[in-house]
């Protein structure tokens, strides 16, 4: 279990003020200048050793993404920070946005100044309202404190930073859809390469970066590498906000090592499972967006990026979703398939008609109205429909039902027999 000492999201419950002067007590801008005049290439190098990766979703180291940013500063570079969360499952942002927003400006600075930008975007989901309220609060303090503008908190880096409100598209949270959208476009993925530290933004060298990932590197670099790679396992490192919700006794977002066994996760922070462990169906551990899991995985599976992906699932966002045995998990799933046929851009035929397909499959299996060689056809479908997109969400929208399909395939032939038997009956 994490200790004390080790959280770096010190006020994710609010329980104190989020202004300046209530963050500086937690250590917020506190040598920001002394580490910025290390240079970028230290920087980098610390971020890299500390194993830190992206806590978005994709899990991508964050040094050796922003090691691909061009040295020549001759072409403005920028640095976007991605505040779109939208996954379902998915709430931790949202907290560090309302509760600690000067640790992410801390972190803006610290990250623009290592990939040579000058200017931030951050990019938040149009619905957080009151966040992008409390946000731009912090940022003209910021600025009235000297943290921003020229000469940014007395490092000698000049440094501006905006925030650019969604209108509520699941898509914009796509790096390149993202640009899209903050140069006044329709929010629509663009095909790669070029990637964004060739040619992102405005055509010019980009990185685009997580709240939660932004908001740790201030810490790791005051700290040291070797405190933040000492938690969690080799290639798994750091702490990581996870976000419990469901069938649990009280649902909770909690900072925690990498690598915490699920089962400890869900039992010490929240609550345990509603009627027990043996109640347990299913677990999505990272977001709607990952196979779920069944209750045998779950009693030894680690949160971590390569644990779950040994167990055919994924860490993505920490958004664990909890399912006990009432769930209807054809129907869970099938509502998953909704949401993505509604979010879908439309660029792309296999994700724009086969995604719809799969619901209007998956709602004739949620009534058991389907063959069992239909449950064939629509995992052959997924297949057809991943890696075939010009963005992830299509690969995003198939692996719930490849998910249900691996670990529940018996309960859904069982459906369309009782089905069947009734139909006969009638
Ligand atoms: Fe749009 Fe889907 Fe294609 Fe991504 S995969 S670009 S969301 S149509």
């Amino acid at each position: 279990m994490l200790a004390d000492q080790d959280r770096i999201f010190t006020n994710l419950y609010g329980l104190e003020s989020w202004q300046l002067p209530a963050a500086r007590r937690r250590g917020v801008f506190d040598r920001t200048a002394e580490i910025i005049q290390k240079g970028p290439s230290w920087i980098i190098e610390e971020i890299k050793k500390s194993g830190l990766r992206g806590r978005g979703g994709a899990g991508f180291p964050t040094g050796m993404k922003w090691s691909f940013m061009p040295k020549d500063a001759s072409v403005p570079h920028y640095l976007l920070i991605n505040a779109d969360e939208s996954e379902p499952g998915t709430c931790k942002d949202r907290d560090i946005l309302r509760y600690d927003p000067f640790r992410l400006l801390e972190g803006a600075l610290i990250a623009a100044s290592a990939i040579c930008a000058h200017t931030v975007y951050i990019y938040i989901r149009g619905e957080f309202y009151a966040e992008a309220q409390i946000l731009q609060q912090a940022i003209d303090e910021a600025y009235s404190y000297g943290l921003f503008g020229k000469n940014a908190a007395n490092s000698g880096w000049d440094c501006d930073i905006f925030i650019h409100r969604g209108a509520g598209a699941y898509v914009c949270g796509e790096e390149t859809a993202l640009m899209e959208s903050i140069e006044g476009k329709k929010g629509q993925p663009r095909n790669k390469p070029p990637f964004p530290a060739n040619a992102g933004l405005y055509s010019c060298p980009t990185t685009v970066n997580n709240v939660e990932t932004i908001s740790s590197v201030p810490e790791i670099l005051r700290r040291g590498a070797d405190w933040y790679a000492g938690m969690g396992r080799p290639k798994n490192s750091g702490t990581k906000i996870f976000c419990i919700s469901g069938h649990v006794n009280a649902p909770c977002n909690v900072e925690e090592a990498m690598s915490i066994p699920l089962k400890e996760l869900i039992e010490k922070h929240a609550g345990g499972v509603r009627g027990g462990w043996d109640n347990l169906l299913a677990v999505i551990p990272g977001g709607s967006s990952t196979p779920l899991i069944p209750r045998e995985v779950c009693d030894t599976v680690l949160m971590d990026f390569d644990s779950l992906r040994d167990a055919n699932s994924a860490l993505g966002t920490g958004g664990v979703i909890v399912m006990d045995k009432s769930t209807d998990i054809i129907y869970a799933i099938a509502r998953i398939s909704a949401f993505y046929k509604h979010e879908s851009c439309g660029q792309c035929t296999p994700c724009r008609e086969g995604i719809a397909w799969l619901w209007r499959m998956m709602m004739r299996m949620v009534k058991g109205d389907a063959t069992v060689d239909e449950i064939d056809q629509m995992l052959d479908l997924t297949k057809q429909i991943e890696g075939r997109t010009i963005c992830a969400f299509a690969d995003g929208a198939v692996w719930p039902i490849q998910g249900l399909i691996r670990h529940f395939k018996p309960l859904m032939i069982e459906r369309i027999e009782q089905y069947r038997k009734r139909a006969k009956g009638a």
